[in-house]
């Protein structure tokens, strides 16, 4: 299949409301010209360095939405701030805080979503349900990010049906702190190659799709 192959089956799949992100990283800039020629105008990318070089080589592709969805240290975050529409992969009190200085210098104010941890899992990064309500007060001070939504990444190997539920309690989160806090936490930002049609289920409006699209990396 090719990738206009397989994003229009995709497009079949899910609802127009929901927003289809392609993840690019370790895929070429020709891959996503492809993409880009099928309608595509939203791109993922999780390394800054290999994110920057593709945006180089597409600067003339000036409508396309660029997503930042990996770990970002603080040295790095000017940079994205300046080169991304999103971050998706906004983890720590830490590095909210750290950006919100950025963004009020630069007078940028970026659109972000939280990342969450909904089952604990040590080999990922984000907040703990629990952290996350003890920082709500902080974060709703930070007034130069568009906090616009939680972001959660599945451990491996989950059930089917232990994804809907992981993914049903992130959609439940985000509504209750919405309605309990000053956040408006509409979007969700959820869902991967493996699982996006079970997150789409629960809520997503936004799938992070890589290699259904692209293939292997
Ligand atoms: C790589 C990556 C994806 C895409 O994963 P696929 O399995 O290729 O769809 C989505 N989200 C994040 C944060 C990623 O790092």
């Amino acid at each position: 299949m090719t990738i206009a192959q397989n994003i229009e089956k995709i497009y079949h799949q899910i609802p127009d409301s929901v927003r289809l992100v392609a993840v690019t990283k370790q895929k070429s800039v020709e891959a996503i010209k492809d993409a880009y020629d099928c309608g595509m105008r939203d791109f993922a990318e999780s390394r800054l360095q290999e994110a920057l070089e593709k945006q180089e080589a597409l600067k003339n592709y000036s409508d396309i939405c660029w997503h930042f969805i990996g770990h970002l240290q603080t040295n790095k975050a000017k940079k994205v701030l300046d080169n991304f529409d999103w971050i998706h992969s906004v983890d720590s009190m830490k590095l909210a805080e750290y950006l919100d200085k950025l963004a009020a210098k630069s007078s940028l104010s970026p659109r972000v979503c939280l990342q969450v941890k909904i089952l604990s899992d040590p080999n990922k990064y984000g907040w703990q349900v629990s952290e996350l309500w003890e920082d709500l007060s902080d974060l709703e001070s930070l007034k130069n990010l568009k906090i616009e939504g939680l972001m959660t990444i599945l451990p491996l190997g989950l059930s089917e049906q232990e994804c809907l539920d992981t993914f049903e309690k992130t959609e439940n989160l985000a509504k209750t702190i919405s309605h309990k806090s000053s956040l408006n936490l509409k979007e969700l930002s959820m869902g991967m190659s493996n699982d996006y049609l079970l997150a789409v289920k629960k809520g997503a409006t936004m799938i992070r799709l890589g290699r259904i699209i692209f293939g292997d990396r």
